[in-house]
């Protein structure tokens, strides 16, 4: 039973996201997501309550998934959830220095029990960050290629409230 954990902050999660939980999901016999609040970085779009929600909604129906929340060091949750590996998702090589440095910590950390596994969004998906998606938002342009429609409704009924 092979169990990996697919950290982020997911504000929002997007069809990039949605791809690589597809992936794991094939790949392993369960994948926890874990939805990351940054104590340092506080200036999101949705509230970790709202991102559990919309994550908790999305994939109700799916067995081998599971939503937690984190604040610490996703090592520990890794640990804590008897997960065997951290998922990541490359975009392209912008992405990579920073993974190189986060495996390596993270292998660190937890004296060489969690190891990373790195997965390609497919090729449609790969130009797609959560930044991106709000940008668009913002512009008033459609967002709905890069989001699911659960995702987008919350967006525009939040947009409308800020
Ligand atoms: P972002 O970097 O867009 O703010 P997150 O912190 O929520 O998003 O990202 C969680 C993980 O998903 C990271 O490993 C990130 O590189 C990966 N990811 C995000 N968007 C994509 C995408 N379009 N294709 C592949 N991986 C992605």
């Amino acid at each position: 039973m092979i169990r990996v954990l697919y950290p982020g902050s997911f504000d929002p999660l997007t069809k990039g996201h949605m791809n690589i939980i597809n992936q794991a999901t094939d790949l392993f016999d369960e994948v926890i997501i874990a939805i990351m609040q940054n104590p340092l970085k506080n200036s999101g779009f949705f509230t970790l309550e709202e991102r559990v929600e919309i994550l908790k909604e999305l994939y109700k129906d799916k067995n081998n998934i599971q939503i937690v929340t984190g604040s610490n060091a996703t090592v520990d949750l890794a640990l804590d959830n008897n997960c065997k590996a951290i998922i990541r998702g490359l975009r392209g090589l912008s992405d990579y220095d920073y993974e190189v440095q986060l495996q390596q910590i993270n292998k660190d950390l937890s004296n060489n029990l969690v190891n990373t596994i790195c997965l390609f969004a497919d090729k449609e998906y790969q130009f797609i960050s959560s930044t991106i998606v709000k940008e668009v938002l913002n512009l008033g342009k459609d967002i709905s290629k890069y989001v699911d429609p659960l995702v987008q409704e919350r967006m525009l009924i939040k947009k409308r409230r800020i």
